[in-house]
């Protein structure tokens, strides 16, 4: 019975977060209580590394739970000073975006707590991803006392003004809290807007890659 109530359809989740704690102790309090969620579900996490900020927080909250925490961390943050340590295992990569493009191959799905440039980045650019076709894993915004309320808002404007399709939008799921997002997220079917679905981005990458060594030799 408990199995059926815990059993989750994804492995692992990508969290992007702080690496600041934030003022509000809510926002330290959704970092652990995301951490719990994913315990309770059996899924892995993997992150950007290090113990610093809300980072560190749900990391620890994982690991403690006895899930696998995997944190990928380019050679230029590796000093400790910068990053602190990170629990579980460590995959060092030579750039922020090897680290990405290796998060991302890792996860089923991402979800963003709050968090500053850095966490904005690497939202956007799983959105944008989902958008284009390259991947079809959700996309979970944690509205941790409505802090990303400003942001969902541009959002609805961009939509408005016509610079984003209301397919596109529809890409971000966000809730509240932890146990809501990850209801969603296991939920959500991905959609397509008819340009982006034919679009077959392995051709693509290897046409890319082929042409780019010709350009070297
Ligand atoms: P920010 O939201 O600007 O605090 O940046 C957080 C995101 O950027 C994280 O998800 C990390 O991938 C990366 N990041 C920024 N600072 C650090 C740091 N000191 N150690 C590890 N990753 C960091």
């Amino acid at each position: 019975m408990e199995d059926l109530q815990t059993k989750s359809r994804f492995q692992r989740i990508c969290v992007f977060c702080g690496s600041s704690s934030g003022k509000k102790a809510s926002y330290q309090e959704a970092a652990v209580e995301l951490g719990k969620e994913l315990v309770e579900r059996r899924i892995d996490l993997v992150y950007g590394g290090g113990s610093v900020g809300l980072m560190g927080l749900v990391s620890q909250a994982v690991h403690d739970g006895g899930r696998h925490v995997l944190g990928v961390i380019p050679k230029t943050l590796m000093p400790r000073e910068i990053t602190g340590e990170t629990v579980g295992e460590v995959r060092t990569v030579s750039d922020m975006h090897q680290r990405k493009a290796e998060m991302t191959r890792q996860a089923d799905a991402f979800i963003a707590l709050p968090g500053g440039y850095g966490t904005l980045e690497e939202l956007l650019e799983v959105i944008t991803w989902a958008q284009l076709g390259i991947h079809r894993k959700p996309v979970g915004l944690l509205n941790v006392d409505g802090y990303y309320n400003s942001l969902l808002s541009f959002i609805d404007k961009a939509v408005d003004e016509g610079f984003i399709s209301p397919t596109a939008r529809r890409i971000i799921v966000s809730a509240p809290t932890a146990k809501q997002l990850v209801r969603l997220l296991e939920e959500y079917v991905p959609e397509y807007d008819e340009v982006t679905s034919k679009l077959v981005w392995e051709e693509v990458e290897r046409l890319n890659y082929v042409a780019e060594s010709e350009v070297a030799t």
